[in-house]
Order: C-alpha cells, then sequence, then structure tokens
C-alpha cells in the first residue's frame, strides 16, 4: 500500500491545473504533449496510477500496424465498409504522426512489413482474401487515404523462406512495421519532461466531475479534464467498454535468426515475430473470450497450451525453441472498434477504448484528445 502523501507532494497536487490528465499511457501522454506544445504557459497533469505505468502501451507486442487483411474484411463485414476503412486510415495516420514526432531511432521502428500467415486449414479463407485484395486496396487509397497499393500476395520463394510448416499462403502489408513500445514510452516521457508538463505516478484518480480530478489525499482543481485511462475507464464507463487480457511469451535465444516482419494470423487475434534473437510469440483471446475479458494480467494454461502447443511448432522445421518468459496486458474494447471520444461532463473529455491497435491509434488519439479540451 501506498504510504500518505505529504505535504509537499499534496501542494502540487491541490493547485489548479489547466488540463489534468488520467492515465499514462500513449494517449494521456501524447495529449499532454499536444498541450504543452499548443499552451506552452499552461500547466499541465498527468496522474499516473502505477508507479510504472500499469496499461497496454508497454505490454503491448509492439505491432506497428494497421490492420491485417483478414481483420479488415472482418471489420467491414461487422462496422460497414465506411468505418472500417476510416478506422484503418486512423491508424496509419496515427503511426506517420508517432514516427514524425520521435524519429525511427527512438522507437527503434524497424519497416519490416506485416505479414498474414494462412497454414493449410486457413488456405480456403486466403484464397477468398485474394479474390478481395484489389477492392480492399482500392479502399484503403480512396477511403482510408492510405497512399500506393497494401496488401500483396507473397510469391513461392518468399513464402518458402519463412519456413513455417503447412504455409499456404502469405498476404504482405509493406507499409507495416515493428517498434520497441518500452522505447516509445521513454521518448514520449521525455518530451512531456522538457515541455514542463508534470507528470505524477503513484497516484490513482477515484472520482471525476466538471473541473476536480480526486483520489486519496488530493482533489486538483482543473480546467479541462482528459480521461485518457483506456480499459481502465470502465469505472465510469461500465455498459461501453470492457477489459480484454491479452497474453504474450517469448523464447529463448534462437539458434537461427527468425524471419523479418511482424505477423498476424487468424484475424491478428494470434501474432509474433522476432526481437533480440527471441520469438514473441502472443494472442488466443478469442478461444476463450468469456475468461479474457478480465484485469487479471495471469498468464493462463488454457492460452499457453493453445499458443505453445498448436500455433508454436507450426513456426519452426525443427524442434520449436522453448518460452522462458510470459506476460499479459489489458486492452480496452467495446461493442466496437472506435475509440470513445467526447464530452462526458462539462469539461471532461475522453479518449478512450483503443482496443488492440492502441500504439497506432494512441497518437492521433491524444492528439483529439487534446483538440476537444483547447475547444
Ligand atoms: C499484450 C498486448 C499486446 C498489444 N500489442 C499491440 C501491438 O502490437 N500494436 C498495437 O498497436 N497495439 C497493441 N496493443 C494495444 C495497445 O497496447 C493499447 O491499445 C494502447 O497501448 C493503449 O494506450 P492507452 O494510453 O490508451 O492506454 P494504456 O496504455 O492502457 O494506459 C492507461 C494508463 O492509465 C492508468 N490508469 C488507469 N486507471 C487510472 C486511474 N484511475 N488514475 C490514474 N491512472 C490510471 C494505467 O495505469 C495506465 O498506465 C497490445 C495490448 C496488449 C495488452
Amino acid at each position: 500500500m501506498n504510504p500518505n502523501l505529504s505535504w509537499w507532494e499534496r501542494e502540487g497536487l491541490n493547485r489548479h491545473a489547466d488540463f489534468g490528465i488520467v492515465g499514462g499511457g500513449i494517449t494521456g501522454l501524447s495529449a499532454a504533449y499536444f498541450l504543452k506544445t499548443r499552451v506552452p504557459t499552461s500547466r499541465v497533469v498527468v496522474l499516473e496510477k502505477g508507479a510504472r505505468p500499469e496499461g497496454a502501451t508497454v505490454r503491448s507486442a509492439g505491432f506497428a500496424c494497421f490492420g491485417s487483411i483478414s481483420e479488415l474484411v472482418s471489420d467491414v463485414r461487422s462496422m460497414g465498409e465506411t468505418e472500417a476503412y476510416t478506422l484503418a486510415g486512423e491508424r496509419f495516420k496515427g503511426l506517420s504522426l508517432l514516427r514524425e514526432i520521435h524519429g525511427d531511432e527512438a522507437l527503434e521502428f524497424q519497416a519490416c512489413g506485416g505479414i498474414e500467415v494462412f497454414f493449410k486449414e486457413d488456405k480456403e479463407n486466403g484464397v477468398e482474401l485474394l479474390a478481395q485484395l484489389e477492392t480492399v486496396n482500392r479502399n484503403l487509397k480512396d477511403i482510408s487515404g492510405i497512399p500506393g497499393t497494401v496488401f500483396r500476395e507473397m510469391n513461392t520463394s518468399e513464402l518458402s523462406r519463412l519456413n513455417f510448416k503447412q504455409l499456404e499462403l502469405g498476404i504482405i502489408n509493406g507499409l507495416e512495421g515493428a517498434l520497441h513500445p518500452q522505447k516509445l514510452w521513454n521518448s514520449l516521457l521525455g518530451k512531456c519532461l522538457a515541455l514542463g508538463i508534470e507528470y505524477r505516478a503513484g497516484i490513482e484518480v477515484h472520482h471525476i466531475d466538471s473541473g476536480i480530478l480526486a483520489g486519496n489525499d488530493f482533489s486538483l482543481p482543473c480546467g479541462q479534464i482528459l480521461i485518457a485511462n483506456n480499459a481502465f475507464a470502465q469505472r465510469w464507463f461500465p455498459d461501453e467498454i470492457k477489459p480484454a487480457r491479452a497474453q504474450v511469451w517469448m523464447s529463448e535465444p534462437l539458434s537461427h535468426p527468425f524471419p523479418p516482419g511482424t505477423f498476424h494470423h487468424h484475424e491478428g487475434f494470434n501474432y509474433f515475430r522476432g526481437h533480440a534473437g527471441r520469438l514473441l510469440l502472443g494472442g488466443g483471446r478469442h478461444i476463450h473470450p468469456k475468461a479474457e475479458t478480465t484485469f487479471s494480467t495471469e498468464n493462463t494454461e488454457e492460452i499457453e497450451q493453445y499458443l505453445i502447443g498448436d500455433i508454436l511448432p507450426r513456426l519452426f522445421n525443427g524442434q520449436p525453441p522453448k518460452m522462458v518468459l510470459s506476460w499479459a496486458g489489458t486492452m480496452g474494447i467495446g461493442n466496437t472498434k472506435q475509440p470513445k471520444y467526447g464530452e462526458w461532463k462539462p469539461g471532461v473529455w475522453t479518449a478512450v477504448r483503443m482496443g488492440g491497435m492502441g500504439i497506432a491509434l494512441g497518437t492521433k488519439a491524444g492528439q483529439q484528445g487534446a483538440l476537444h479540451m483547447l475547444g
């Protein structure tokens, strides 16, 4: 349990801030960055409940992606064409903005391409998607505003270089890449601190009203407020936001380099990539959607068995590596994949429910939140 706040700590938390932000992940810190850049004389305070950020940002898989083709086509079915492609465009623009602000070196960004793989049992689905390739690419250009041809089928020699077992098809998106989530967060926090933004870790907001952010031992008067705590906003919006656990495993060092790329399988529910000479493998949430609707960050045997028993052996022709490390994080989802933006109470705004591609969306979401607060 945290000790009581000292007088000195309370003083800063009880003094008027022009802008108060709940949550120190990519969305909250990006919002703070845009606010302070636009109004340098303002007092911007970010409150983060964890000693280190406890949300999805630094627990993510580091895919700089805006949607595999099967996920996009599935989104069109559930959300309609305009909404699905507009959201893909927002993710693309979010990634571009992220790279523009931080630079690729700070993010450890690699333009490795995103590859959706189709094994023997997925082949039929892959073939159906290939038939839609031209339409999808056209819509990505016309509706999402993404230049060039996004998706193309991989040729036989590209496929054989991957050397996965029973791999039948691959569809590559050359505009996707990989980044380092902790380096992203470090760069963002560094920029915020350099601008004079106050980042207060270990401070949990329990109560929000127009002009007030309050918790144990403090009550911070704020001109404008942004709720940017993703899944954790469920406490204020129980019908609109649900937690979704995402579980990840990391292997021992591999004997051969893993092929470059960020890999998606089964509408992006499964994902894997090489990093630092190891394999990162995550996903499986679709096999137990109810059990994965939780704030728990434990890894479970069911998902471990599925990912390590069923998926891992397909990625190696010889003996698969041992998985030696695991973690889980909490995504914020809902009945729609759209983030929840807007005004909740006078002067209290939201930029929450970032779903499974919040690394792509977060910078834009923060910018959107800041624009709302600035009127
Ligand atoms: C395992 C995993 C893998 C993922 N992989 C990818 C990926 O490869 N690519 C991608 O684009 N996306 C990925 N995502 C999703 C992405 O990480 C999130 O959508 C994104 O990080 C959300 O950022 P955020 O800032 O909105 O929220 P978060 O990062 O969740 O931050 C919210 C912050 O608010 C704080 N907070 C909560 N409640 C309070 C309170 N009451 N008071 C003060 N602070 C509070 C939390 O501690 C947290 O730090 C992944 C998610 C997970 C869990």
